[in-house]
C-alpha cells in the first residue's frame, strides 16, 4: 500500500508550498522510492485552462493533455517524472463529477451532501493517484491557506484519510511563516501557533512544520513552536529564504526531513543520491557569463505567466555556464509608431516569442519576428510564436499582405493559420484545445534534426489553430522549411528558415519537458546560438 504525505499551508499564500512539496518528493526519490505528486486547487474552475495567465500564471500541460496549475511544472522539474490527469484536482472537477454521478443515478435514493459525497470523491482522487501511478509515496499539496472556506472539505477528507489508514501511512507537513519584526528585531511565532490551532480545529495535528523565515530560527524560537504546536523540535524544518530555489531540498536534507518521514512510515532509510542536484547548485552558483534574451509577449507584467519558458531558458544557460537575463518586452509597446526596435533589442542576443491567446499585441510580436529574421538574430517561436513567424513570413516574404490567423480575424481573406476541420464545431472553451502529447516526424538535414538527433519526437501541445496547408507550397517555396510534421494528421509542427543562422519555431510547448539538469534540445541550441551571436 502507498504512503501519503499531505502538504498544507498557513498564515498566508506564497510561502513556497509547491517548492516544499517538490523538495520532499525529490528527497524521497533520491532514497530510491517511487514518488508521485498531486495538487488540489480549491477553486471552482474545472481546470485553469480558461483562466487568464495574468491572474494565475501559466497553464502547465501534462503529457496526457491535462491543463494544470503551474506548480505541476515545479514538480516535474524537481522530480523529473511525467505526471498525469490525476495530478491536479480542483473543486470544480470534484463537484462536477459528483453532480454527474447524481444525474446518472449512481446515488439513487441518497441525499447528496458535502460529507460524505464530496469528501469521498476527494479521497478517491487521492487514492487513485496512488493506484494509477504505482508510487510508493504520493505527495499531495493542498492549495490556499488553512482556514479558507474553499478548502475546508479537502481538509476534512485528509482528516478522514488519517483515520482510515493510520499515522504509519499518512503524514502532515504544514508550512507557515515566521515573520521578523524590525524595531524589536525578533522573530514572531504567533502566526505559526495560530495556524496550527486552525489546523487542529479541522481535526488535523501536523507531524512536521516547515517554517519560512528570513533568518535562522535559533533554539528558543524552535522550542516555542515545538511547545505550542506539540511538535518535536527536530520536526521543525527551517525554510530560510534562499536566492536559489534549488538550494531548498539540500537545506531540508541537512535537517533530515526525509528520514523523519520514512521513520514514521516504517520504511527503510537508505542512502541519498543527490549528486546531480548538488552539481546543479554548483553550476548555478558559478555561472561565468551572461546574455540578454528578449521575451516578447502580452502577459509580461506577470513573469509567472511564462514560468516554464523562463525556467527552460535558465536551464539551457546552465549548460553553457551562462546566466540568462530575460528582457520582458510588452508586445503592445512595439506597435507604437515611435517605438525604436533597434533600441529595444540593442542588447538582446536572441528573441523568443512564447505562447498566447487572442489578438491583443499580435502586431508587435510580428514586428519582433520580422526584426529577428531580417537582422539574423536567433529566434525561437513557441506555439503562438510559430504562428506569428508564419504570418510575418507570408506577409513580408511571400507578399500575402493580408495573411493572418483566423483567431485574430474571423473574416481574414488569407488565413495562413486556421482552425482545423475538427475544431470548427467546438463551442465550449474549456478542455477543448489540442492538448498533450502528439508525434512529430523530423526531416533530416534540418536544424530541428540537428537539435533533436532523432527522426521522431513526442511533444506537448496546447492550441486550437494550425498552420494552413493550403499555403504550404508558396511558403516553403520562398525559404521556410516545414521541418517537423505530425504524421497522423499531416500538421506542420516545426518551421525554420533556410538563410538564417537560427530561426526556428514549433507548434508545441517544449518548455514543459525541460529540466534544470536536462535542458530541452530546442532551448539548448537557441541559447547556444544566442551566445555565439556577436
Ligand atoms: N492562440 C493560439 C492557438 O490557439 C496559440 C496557443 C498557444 O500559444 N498556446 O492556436
Amino acid at each position: 500500500m502507498a504512503k501519503f504525505v499531505f502538504v498544507t499551508g498557513g498564515v498566508c499564500s506564497g510561502l513556497g508550498k509547491g517548492i516544499t512539496a517538490s523538495s520532499i518528493a525529490l528527497l524521497l526519490k533520491s532514497k530510491g522510492y517511487k514518488v508521485f505528486m498531486q495538487k488540489f486547487d480549491p477553486y471552482m474552475n474545472v481546470d485553469p485552462g480558461t483562466m487568464s495567465p495574468i491572474q494565475h500564471g501559466e497553464v502547465f500541460v501534462t503529457a496526457d493533455g491535462c491543463e494544470t496549475d503551474l506548480d505541476l511544472g515545479h514538480y516535474e522539474r524537481f522530480i523529473d517524472e511525467e505526471l498525469n490527469y490525476t495530478s491536479n484536482i480542483t473543486n470544480g472537477k470534484i463537484y462536477s463529477s459528483v453532480i454527474e454521478k447524481e444525474r446518472i443515478g449512481d446515488f439513487l435514493g441518497a441525499t447528496i451532501q458535502i460529507v460524505p459525497h464530496i469528501s469521498n470523491e476527494i479521497k478517491n482522487k487521492i487514492y487513485e493517484a496512488a493506484t494509477s501511478s504505482g508510487a510508493d509515496i504520493v505527495i499531495t499539496e493542498i492549495g490556499g491557506t488553512v482556514g479558507d472556506i474553499e478548502s475546508a472539505v479537502m481538509m476534512e477528507s485528509l482528516r478522514q484519510i488519517r483515520l482510515e489508514i493510520g499515522i504509519e501511512n499518512s503524514l502532515f507537513v504544514h508550512t507557515t511563516l515566521v515573520p521578523y519584526l524590525f524595531g524589536s528585531n525578533e522573530l514572531k511565532t504567533k502566526p505559526t501557533q495560530n495556524s496550527i490551532i486552525e489546523l487542529r480545529r479541522l481535526g488535523i495535528q501536523p507531524d512536521i512544520i516547515v517554517t519560512r523565515a528570513p533568518i535562522d530560527l535559533g533554539e528558543n524560537v524552535k522550542k516555542k513552536i515545538s511547545l505550542f504546536g506539540s511538535i518535536p523540535a527536530d520536526h521543525i524544518i527551517e525554510a530560510k529564504d534562499v536566492s536559489n530555489i534549488y538550494q531548498i531540498p539540500i537545506n531540508f536534507h541537512k535537517q533530515h526531513i526525509e528520514d523523519i518521514i520514512l521513520k514514521q512510515f516504517n520504511l527503510k532509510i537508505t542512502k541519498s543520491n543527490l549528486e546531480h542536484w548538488e552539481n546543479l547548485i554548483k553550476t548555478v552558483e558559478s555561472l561565468n557569463q551572461e546574455i540578454e534574451i528578449a521575451l516578447v509577449g502580452k502577459y509580461v507584467e506577470l513573469e509567472d505567466a511564462y514560468l516554464s519558458v523562463k525556467e527552460a531558458l535558465k536551464a539551457a544557460g546552465y549548460k553553457y555556464n551562462t546566466k540568462i537575463n530575460i528582457k520582458w518586452v510588452n508586445s503592445e509597446e512595439l506597435e507604437n509608431k515611435n517605438c525604436n526596435l533597434k533600441e529595444v533589442f540593442k542588447n538582446s542576443k536572441g528573441i523568443i516569442v512564447p505562447g498566447g491567446f487572442g489578438s491583443r499585441g499580435i502586431e508587435g510580436m510580428i514586428k519582433a519576428a520580422e526584426y529577428a529574421r531580417v537582422n539574423k538574430i536567433p529566434y525561437l517561436g513557441i506555439c503562438l510564436g510559430m504562428q506569428i513567424a508564419v504570418i510575418e513570413f507570408a506577409r513580408n516574404v511571400c507578399g500575402i499582405k493580408e495573411a493572418s490567423s483566423r483567431e485574430f480575424n474571423e473574416l481574414c481573406p488569407n488565413p495562413v493559420i486556421d482552425l482545423m476541420a475538427d475544431q470548427k464545431a467546438i463551442i465550449n472553451k474549456g478542455g477543448t484545445l489540442r492538448l498533450g502529447n502528439y508525434r512529430c516526424v523530423i526531416q533530416k538535414d534540418t536544424l530541428a534534426y540537428k537539435d533533436y538527433q532523432s527522426a521522431e519526437i513526442l511533444e506537448r501541445h496546447r492550441h486550437r489553430y494550425e498552420f494552413n496547408n493550403n499555403y504550404k507550397d508558396i511558403i516553403t517555396s520562398k525559404g521556410m522549411i516545414a521541418s517537423g510534421i505530425n504524421p497522423d494528421a499531416n500538421l506542420v509542427e516545426i518551421i525554420e528558415l533556410k538563410n538564417h543562422p537560427h530561426f526556428i519555431a514549433c507548434q508545441f510547448h517544449p518548455e514543459f519537458k525541460s529540466r534544470p539538469t536536462k535542458p530541452h534540445p530546442l532551448f539548448d541550441s537557441f541559447i547556444k546560438s544566442s551566445i555565439a551571436n556577436k
